[in-house]
């Protein structure tokens, strides 16, 4: 069974528009989450049948998170755990072991310790709203990740959350941002991502399937979609009236 605490539910209903001298304003305009943009990357289908859904934080999630805020500073594994606790009394007393697993990568490398954490950040321009997790004395920032490391390069899905934020940065600064790092814990690894055009490419083709899907258009099964680990296999394939395992 997944563990994990509620974080937020998200909402897909349509924005009210106004209409002043010919300009359609949007009314308290509902900003895309930089974590559903992903979710609709990996596959927009599944993200329209969880549109509803609450979101859960996953407990390893909730680890890695709270170590984060320790790098840069001698890691306490104790200390650590016992604000994991306070934050997540609930969490499965085994998870401690996974937190001694991280430090012990972590201790492996340097790490830049935060001036800032948590700070918001937002694009008007594109409707995203984002979180950095880290940002360092020298201006730059990282992002916390509860996964292993590929052995080189970095997931789709984190170069996309890059470049959310590298657009909401640049907005925000007036200043070009040329990437970010991507900090797997587990593996106790930083990853710098430079930000490619193909990545801001995909980052805008996304929002126009968020705005569809807002519109309360159902999308397309996608070609290259995660079926394979999907729950919903199965309704998929009998409302394309087509095996996708035929297709894949
Ligand atoms: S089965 Fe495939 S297309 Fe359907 S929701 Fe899952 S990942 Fe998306």
């Amino acid at each position: 069974m997944v563990r994990g605490r509620k974080v937020s539910k998200r909402l897909i209903s349509p924005v009210p528009h106004v209409y002043i001298r010919g300009t359609i304003l949007t009314e308290q305009r509902q900003h895309v989450t930089v974590s559903d943009l992903v979710r609709v990357h990996a596959c927009p289908v599944r993200f329209y049948y969880e549109k509803n859904d609450p979101v859960f934080e996953s407990e390893r999630y909730a680890v890695c998170k709270q170590l984060s805020y320790h790098l840069g500073t001698p890691l306490d594994k104790e200390v650590i755990w016992q604000e994991i606790l306070a934050v997540s009394p609930a969490l499965d007393p085994m998870l401690r072991e996974f937190l001694a697993l991280c430090i012990t990568k972590c201790n492996k490398s340097e790490w830049k310790p935060a001036v800032q954490t948590d700070v918001k950040v937002v694009s008007e321009k594109h409707g995203i709203v984002g979180m950095i997790d880290r940002m360092a004395a020298d201006g730059s920032f990282s992002i916390v990740r509860a996964a292993g490391a590929m052995p080189f390069g970095t997931y789709a899905a984190d170069r996309l959350r890059i470049a959310c934020i590298a657009f909401c940065l640049e907005e925000m600064t007036g200043s070009d941002v040329k990437g970010g790092s991507i900090e797997y814990l587990p593996d106790g690894v930083s990853r710098f991502h430079e930000v490619q055009p193909r990545d801001r490419r995909q980052v805008i083709a996304t929002l126009h399937t968020i705005k569809s899907i807002r519109d309360g258009e159902m999308p397309r099964h996608p070609l290259n979609a995660p079926c394979n680990r999907c729950k919903y296999r199965e309704r998929c394939e009998s409302s394309v009236g087509k095996r996708l395992s035929e297709l894949l």
